[in-house]
């Protein structure tokens, strides 16, 4: 089958739109390609295609249109330009991985996240200019860290220039700063829920406790910000089941040597096993139950923190037995749809995880290093300053892009093609919303051209 031609045709043709029998003819073509007994009749979508493009040019473009494109070339470092594609390339994971939630919790918040406009407002798609990525604006959004691969993504890449921004006026302060790892014993047929109460207790106890105290009087604490996180095991040789854990991130102003170190992780070890013992968590061993890295190790995660969702880190975890990030199980329904057992742990996750936070900053310390209380709904809303608007879908055409879960395509296409190639996209897709059918590869083909 002649799919290249057909979609080269479709372009070539758009491009000259006055010529209206070649367009009747490529969407023959096209539509016979996917041929469905519920596709429209071609010549209608066809005859449509063609009104629609003519009404619509000068609105859509219009006079965000001119602005558009003010990302400059790309392409002169192909260093750069590979990052480029690949934070794209994982821009457009995060909305199939979101599609995924909303089949998991079609009546959570997430379902409907960055799909129903807000208000009653445009659909508006922005580029940055700082960074040449586009976003939508005008839609509702979750601002769910845990349940959201869209808002998450987001969020996480403001909360680490906080954590980044602390780490370094605390450096420049001479102060050192030391992660500091708890886990607990965890086998299968543990309920998350219950493990999350459990440790959230033993926690507690163990912050309060006076010996550890002692431990942080030695060390000068200032103060710390907790992470909390969770994989699943069910890949490891012994499927161990959840495994929520702590990273501890301890700013304090003694850096201790290496023997001190070794005493300081000893002595919470020590308290550690005890309020875990206590909440019913078992006996966490020495090995496993508790480190305390250095500031080299905390600079790392932070460096790396809420890149969960990256594709390049999807790629390295999976050469690990086991450990598989929430994320990881939506990837697992994306590449095999019979895989329930991931989405019904996806589901056992964001409903055992709904309301927790991500990261918890203790009292001060937020304050010392001038950093803004946000939350997480208003990261999440929150705008590039320096975007520009590209222009804005009209009701209809937003409807197509569901339809044909375009939304991160659109959004790539914009980045890399600009608005030209997203009008072209939009009239590639029209009548979706009413059955035009579109088979999977022929809507790849189309990306391809126009990014
Ligand atoms: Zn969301």
């Amino acid at each position: 089958m002649e799919c290249s031609g057909a979609v080269a045709d479709f372009f070539s043709v758009f491009d000259n739109t006055i010529d209206m029998t070649s367009v009747t003819q490529s969407c023959l073509s096209l539509a016979s390609f996917g041929a469905n007994p519920h596709t429209q009749t071609t010549a209608s979508a066809a005859s449509r295609r063609g009104t629609h493009s003519e009404a619509r040019a000068p609105s859509a473009g219009g006079a965000a249109g001119a602005g558009g494109d003010i990302c400059p070339p790309l392409g002169s470092n192909a260093k750069l330009r590979a990052t480029f594609d690949a934070r794209l390339k994982s821009r457009v994971q995060r909305f199939e991985l979101q599609d995924v939630a909303r089949s998991i919790l079609p009546h959570s918040r997430t379902a409907k996240c960055q799909r129903i406009r807000a208000h009653n407002s445009d659909v508006q798609v922005w580029k940055s200019k700082a960074h040449g990525t586009s976003s939508y604006a005008g839609l509702q959004t979750c601002g769910s860290v845990w349940a959201c691969p869209v808002c998450s993504a987001k969020i996480a890449e403001r909360r680490r220039v906080e954590l980044i921004d602390a780490m370094e006026m605390h450096k420049a302060q001479g102060g050192s700063v030391s992660l500091l790892t708890l886990t607990t014993p965890h086998q299968r047929g543990d309920v998350l829920v219950d493990l999350l109460a459990q440790q959230g207790k033993a926690l507690q106890s163990f912050l309060r406790d006076r010996k550890v105290r002692a431990v942080f009087a030695e060390m000068g604490y200032l103060g710390q910000v907790r992470a909390l996180e969770v994989t699943h095991g069910r890949k490891s040789a012994n499927n161990n089941g959840w495994h929520p854990h702590f990273h501890i991130l301890q700013f304090h102003t003694v850096k201790g040597s290496e023997a001190d170190r070794k005493d300081w992780t000893a002595r919470l070890y020590l308290r550690w096993v005890v309020y875990c013992e206590k909440a019913g968590l078992g006996t966490p061993s020495y090995a496993h139950g508790i480190k305390l890295d250095d500031g080299m190790k905390a600079a790392q995660y932070v460096t790396k923190w809420g890149l969960e969702d990256e594709m390049t880190k999807g790629h390295t975890k999976k050469g690990k037995a086991g450990g598989e990030s929430p994320f990881d199980l939506l990837r697992a329904v994306l590449a095999d749809k019979k895989d329930r057992q991931a989405a019904a742990l996806f589901k056992e996750f964001a409903d055992g995880f709904k309301g927790k936070n991500q990261l918890s900053w203790s009292r001060g310390l937020k304050a010392r290093f001038m950093v803004d209380e946000k939350t997480d709904e208003e990261l999440s809303d929150e705008k590039d300053d320096l975007a520009v608007l590209s222009g804005l879908l009209t009701d209809n055409q937003w409807r197509d892009v569901l339809k044909v879960k375009g939304r991160g395509v659109l959004l790539e296409i914009n980045s890399k093609g600009g608005w030209p190639n997203v009008q072209k996209y939009l009239h590639f897709i029209e009548g979706a919303r009413e059955g035009v059918v579109f088979e999977p590869g022929m809507l790849d083909e189309v990306r391809e051209l126009l990014t």
